[in-house]
């Protein structure tokens, strides 16, 4: 027997696990397997089978059925017939179910921590500590948001029937994170857990049977990729709501292009740990503890990438190997276990192989010292040095318990490696220097980012990606707002079919008025640009008459156009009050040429010299109200649960592409322009196809309006393609799309090479005069993007 002092000094427990009787009982009672929960009912588990392990001991759990077609089919129907009941409750009833369900979670904490341990492998520290405690606050905070919906969300409705697809790695807490926030919207739901962990989500229907929640409006289909697929491409299914792989991320932005639905999407990461040199060391070291080691790095915002300081970076390094010097990776039921099991044989297959690439690639591995279990899926924690940014380990996800590690000298420099990703979920800084590690927050393309903290997560604040890593947000309200729409997009008339075939050809019409520009250009970096094919077409006017010419852009033109956005980074940076002052200088200049303006309406589309009036006069009007919003359109500060404050910070795209429909061609360009520049961003804007002069018009305005060249790029030509274009294009950071119903499914589909969010009108009419249609606080929301900054309070 080791004495105290022994014991103290190589810090050596014994084991201590926590007991499992009560969760063998439970998965003796499961007989032959799990099937699905469908329209209130437990189904049996019928053939094919997919055979649940503990990855920690490689022993059978359970079986689990792989939900067909048309298992999917019953669950969308029940999900259906529960809506129009469930989403017409008032908020208070939803909400008595939601709070039900947070306490008989709380009830069984222990029960699913133990389940959630022996299905994925995950420390029991954790589950006890970290998952199934933010399952129940979930719950909770939303049964808040069902109660106060009505006020909070004035003029939404739920979406409908959301098909929702989850992960192994927090299985109960993602299944809360989507289930929570689309029950308290009003939707009903069907959700695929993943197929190597979907034990917490059957006791989960168990709790919501137990709570008396109404057939239908919860249904679980259990099953692989295909039966996600099934779910996602569900005809009648209005939102998906997906967390994985970007990988998979992409192949649903493709299946479901054109189909109308809502789509949200968490994908991988590959998030820097910055350690300044005046970081306080020994907090940054138990920081990477839980950065990366944390969840066995099977954590899609793990800080796998350690960005040090050069001059610390020995002393890191050396204090970062003594820490790993006392890791305990090995039974996850043991208390006093740091590291548990990798999820399977084949993730740690997929771990290992690019540990040994990263080795290959002539970097150093090192590795916790201790051995492993004998049985399960144990991989040892570690970090790489020597690693160089563009190799295969710095840039590719391995989630797994291994970091990879650069120097950088300064915070530029760190910022640079830092951005130096496809991804862009998270990012830690650490500092005790708050103004730079602000600073350094402000500047990191991430969704997430803690100050001197790491993996931080509350029901209140946003979770969610720039980037590869995904849109929209998970929590608080952003999150809400996922499972909501505004009552005004849901109406319009399909657009007319597409405008004639442009027609490159010279000019052969007689324009009958002089002031008609029958040379426009393209407008490119502030500048007046000839289309680079050298081509125009002919624009017609009223009655089908000739009245001019435009440019003819093309792809190049467009990435001329996107390049010169890029360099006009400057205009985000630029105070709102400025931004404003230029939004109203702009308004001025608009109002000063009215007649101009009204009479090329009238000679354009044939409209009345009253309706051209109003156009004008609300198009300046509009100026004004996003020069009003520019300094307006706040963030938020969260009320969370840790010692923090957690900012909510509106920040802009970058480059945004603006493709304008026919109608009301200055109005809504003017509609779509102004709140994406008013909060920052800088556009190119395909002008209306058939209305092209309007846009020659316009630059001339904002030549004169002190507004930064490139921050408006205007280009006439064919829609499609330069829709398409500007989808492809990978500086191009998100799209709003107006044009036919064929148009919004290719540039969904093109979109999923950098999973740009976009926000399409559907193919249907949108009356700009309208203001509840045509401006408003869903504008500047989709011309923004919310990054959650955690600011430590206190010591
Ligand atoms: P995955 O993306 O394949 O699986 C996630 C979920 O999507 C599972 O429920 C799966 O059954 C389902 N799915 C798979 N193909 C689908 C399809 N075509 N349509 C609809 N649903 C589909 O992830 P994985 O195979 O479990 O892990 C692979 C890699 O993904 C990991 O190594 C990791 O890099 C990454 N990953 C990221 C996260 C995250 O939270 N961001 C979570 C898990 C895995
Ligand atoms: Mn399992």
């Amino acid at each position: 027997m080791p004495t105290i002092k022994d014991i103290m000094n190589t810090m050596e427990y014994g084991p201590a696990p926590e007991g499992n009787a009560e969760v063998k009982a439970w998965l003796a009672g499961l007989g032959d397997g799990i099937g699905h929960f469908i329209n209130g009912k437990f189904t049996d588990a019928r053939a094919p089978l997919i055979e649940v392990l503990n990855p920690a001991t490689d022993a059978s759990l359970a079986q689990v059925a792989k939900g067909s077609a048309e298992d999917v089919e019953a669950a969308v129907r029940a999900a259906r017939a529960a809506y129009p009941k469930w989403s017409a409750l008032p908020g208070h009833a939803r909400a008595k179910y939601l709070y039900a369900i947070a306490r008989h979670i709380q009830k069984r904490e222990r029960f699913l921590s133990v389940l959630e341990t022996m299905d994925n492998g995950k420390t029991i520290r954790e589950t006890r500590d970290i998952d199934v405690p933010l399952v129940a606050r979930h719950f909770y905070h939303h049964a808040g948001w069902a109660e106060v919906l009505d006020s909070e969300f004035p003029n939404h409705t739920p979406v409908g029937v959301c098909g929702q697809v989850i992960p192994w790695n927090f299985p109960l807490l993602m299944l809360a994170w989507k289930v929570a926030p689309a029950l308290a919207a009003g939707n009903t739901v069907v959700l695929k857990p993943a197929d190597l962990t979907p034990l917490s989500a059957w006791a989960f229907a168990q709790i919501c049977a137990e709570v008396g929640l109404p057939a239908g409006v919860l249904n679980i289909v259990n099953g692989d990729g295909e039966t996600g697929a099934a779910i996602a491409g569900h005809p009648d299914v209005d939102k998906v709501a997906f967390t994985g792989s970007t990988e998979v991320g992409r192949l649903i932005r493709r299946q479901i292009a054109g189909s109308g639905k809502k789509l949200s999407l968490e994908l991988g990461g590959k998030s820097p740990f910055i350690v300044f040199e005046d970081a306080d060391l020994d907090a940054a070291v138990e920081g990477v503890v839980d950065a990366i080691w944390f969840n066995q790095g099977e954590v899609c915002c793990a800080g796998s990438r350690i960005l040090v300081q050069e001059g610390v970076a020995p002393r890191f390094f050396a204090k970062l190997t003594a820490r790993m010097q006392v890791l305990r990776t090995g039974d996850p039921l043991d208390k006093t276990m740091d590291v548990g099991a990798i999820v399977s044989r084949k993730q740690l297959t997929r771990i290992t192989g690019l540990l040994a690439q990263g080795e290959a690639e002539g970097a150093t591995l090192h590795r916790a010292p201790g051995a492993l279990p004998k049985t399960g899926n144990f991989c040892a924690p570690g970090f790489f040095t020597g690693t160089a940014p563009a190799s295969t380990v710095s840039q590719v996800e391995i989630f797994g318990p291994v970091a990879t590690t650069l120097t950088f000298r300064t915070a530029d420099e760190a910022v640079t490696l830092a951005n130096d990703s496809r991804y862009g979920l998270a990012a830690s800084v650490w500092s005790e220097n708050i103004n730079r590690a602000i600073e350094v927050a402000a500047k990191v393309k991430a969704g997430v980012v803690w100050i001197n903290a790491t993996n931080i997560f509350d029901a209140g604040a946003a979770f969610g990606g720039y980037r590869e890593s995904g849109f929209g947000r998970e929590g608080g309200r952003e999150g809400m707002a996922e499972y909501l729409s505004p009552a005004w997009e849901k109406g319009g008339k399909a657009r007319p079919a597409p405008a004639l075939a442009i027609e490159v050809s010279p000019f052969t019409g007689k324009s009958d008025r002089a002031d008609i520009d029958v040379t426009a250009k393209l407008y490119i970096g502030g500048k007046q640009a000839r289309a680079d094919g050298g081509q125009s077409y002919t624009v017609l006017g009223k009655g089908g008459v000739a009245i001019g010419q435009a440019a003819l852009a093309n792809r190049k033109d467009v990435r001329n156009a996107v390049e010169a956005a890029h360099k006009a980074g400057g205009w985000g940076g630029v105070t709102a009050h400025n931004r404003a002052q230029v939004l109203y200088f702009f308004a001025e200049n608009l109002d000063q040429r009215r007649a101009e303006f009204e009479a090329l309406l009238i000679d354009s589309t044939g409209t009345s010299a009253k309706a051209a009036a109003e156009e004008v006069e609300l198009s300046i009007r509009r100026a004004f109200w996003y020069a009003a919003q520019a300094d307006k359109f706040d963030g938020a500060v969260h009320a969370t649960k840790s010692r923090h404050v957690t900012l909510a910070m509106n920040e802009p795209f970058g480059v945004m592409g603006l493709v304008c429909p026919d109608e009301a061609p200055l109005l809504s360009l003017l509609s779509l322009l102004l709140p994406a520049i008013a909060m920052g961003n800088r556009a190119v804007v395909v002008a209306s196809q058939s209305h092209p002069l309007i846009a020659a018009r316009l630059y001339q305005v904002l030549e004169t309006s002190d507004m930064p060249g490139g921050v408006v790029n205007l280009l006439t030509g064919e829609r499609d393609v330069l829709a398409r274009t500007l989808a492809e294009h990978d500086d191009v950071a998100a799209l709003w799309y107006c044009g036919s119903a064929e148009g919004v499914a290719m540039v969904e589909t093109a979109s999923a090479g950098n999973l740009k969010p976009v926000w399409t009108d559907g193919g249907r009419l949108r009356d700009w005069r309208d203001p509840a249609q045509g401006q408003g606080a869903d504008y500047l929301r989709r011309a923004t993007q919310v990054k959650t900054i955690w600011l430590p309070y206190g010591e």
